[in-house]
Formats: structure tokens, C-alpha cells, sequence
């Protein structure tokens, strides 16, 4: 596997054939990601096994250092490949470029993602709120002088009666600061 070349200073004169071939690679990459992970689970799955049977010694720690090394330069260099589309990505005039979940996925690990839910929705939303394990309090996406709005402690989750906006504390903040998901993850991390 090799690393991926430099991101170049101008892309300007290839912007109309990154748009088209960017999305088709990030899919690719994180394919392969996917299936790196099935392959290296096979593997170990298999040498665990024969050592079980007694047709192959047990592993040495020094193997399975060597093991892992490997495998984590193989994902490696393809996390530098996701960084480098990415990077390509970020380059493009943003007013052209389609918002498309599967990039979302990319722009940070799954545990990243994971993490960032686990963020109390009620840390960000600047304003009073009664009761305990569901919050009330006035909504912040529309105007109301009596509470329609709820969060919900235990799935971390928000609803509100007069709008019916709701979602995670991803998209709370993305609505409430009116930012992109990218951006959302950055501030939750
Ligand atoms: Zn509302």
C-alpha cells in the first residue's frame, strides 16, 4: 500500500474533475477500511483457532505485536488516504458542493461520532430548564412565551412540541449555531 502524494497548492484548474471523482474515492477508501478490519478479524480469528487445536504453537506476544504493527500500518496509510480526499474536499468552493451523509461519516472516525453523542445536549442550551431526567424549557428554534421544548436526558435526545424540531446533540448544536456537521463534531470533541 502506498501513501498518498502532497494535496496540491492550486486545485483551481481541476476543480470540475475532483467534483465528480471525490465522493466515488471517499466511498472507496472507507470500503476498504471496512474490509481490512473483516479480514484482520478472519485472520485472527483462524490463528486463534489452530492454536487451539494444538496445530500451531501459541502465538508469541512478539507476533502479535508484529501483527498489529501491520495491521495498523495498513490502516494507517488508508486513514492518510481518507485525509487526502478529505483535504482535496475541503479545497472546493463549499456553495457547489452537495452535502452528502456518507461524506459526514467520513470527516471523522465512527467512535469520534460516538463520542460526540455522549455530549449532555443540555451543556449547550444556554437557558433555564426544569425537571430531571426530562428537561423543559422554552425552544429555541422558534418563538414561545410558555416551554414546548424537551430534552431528554436518557437518550440524550431533544423534541419540541410547537416545532417538531428534534434530534441528537449533533443536530442540536448544528441548528442552534447554525453550523455544518463537521463543524458540530469539532466543538462536541
Ligand atoms: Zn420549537
Amino acid at each position: 500500500m502506498n501513501y498518498p502524494p502532497q494535496i496540491p497548492e492550486d486545485t483551481v484548474p481541476f476543480e470540475d474533475g475532483l467534483r465528480d471523482i471525490i465522493p466515488e474515492k471517499i466511498e472507496e477508501v472507507l470500503e476498504q477500511l471496512d474490509n481490512l478490519t473483516a479480514r484482520y478479524e478472519e485472520e485472527q480469528k483462524v490463528i486463534q483457532k489452530l492454536a487451539l487445536k494444538g496445530d500451531l504453537d501459541e502465538p508469541s506476544q512478539y507476533f502479535w505485536n508484529l501483527w498489529n504493527e501491520l495491521k495498523y500500518k495498513n490502516f494507517f496509510i488508508l486513514k492518510k488516504w481518507l485525509w487526502y480526499w478529505i483535504g482535496l474536499y475541503d479545497k472546493l468552493p463549499r456553495s457547489e458542493i452537495k452535502h452528502t451523509p456518507f461524506l459526514d461519516k467520513a470527516i471523522l472516525d465512527k467512535a469520534d461520532v460516538l463520542r460526540a453523542k455522549e455530549r449532555p445536549i443540555e451543556q449547550f442550551y444556554g437557558g433555564k430548564l426544569t425537571g430531571t431526567v426530562r428537561l423543559c424549557g422554552l425552544c429555541p428554534f422558534h418563538k414561545e412565551n410558555s416551554p414546548s421544548f424537551f430534552i431528554f436526558t436518557n437518550s440524550n435526545t431533544f423534541h419540541c412540541f410547537g416545532c417538531q424540531a428534534g434530534g441528537d446533540v449533533i443536530e442540536f448544536v448544528m441548528k442552534k449555531f447554525n453550523i455544518d456537521f463537521k463543524e458540530a463534531l469539532k466543538m462536541l470533541l
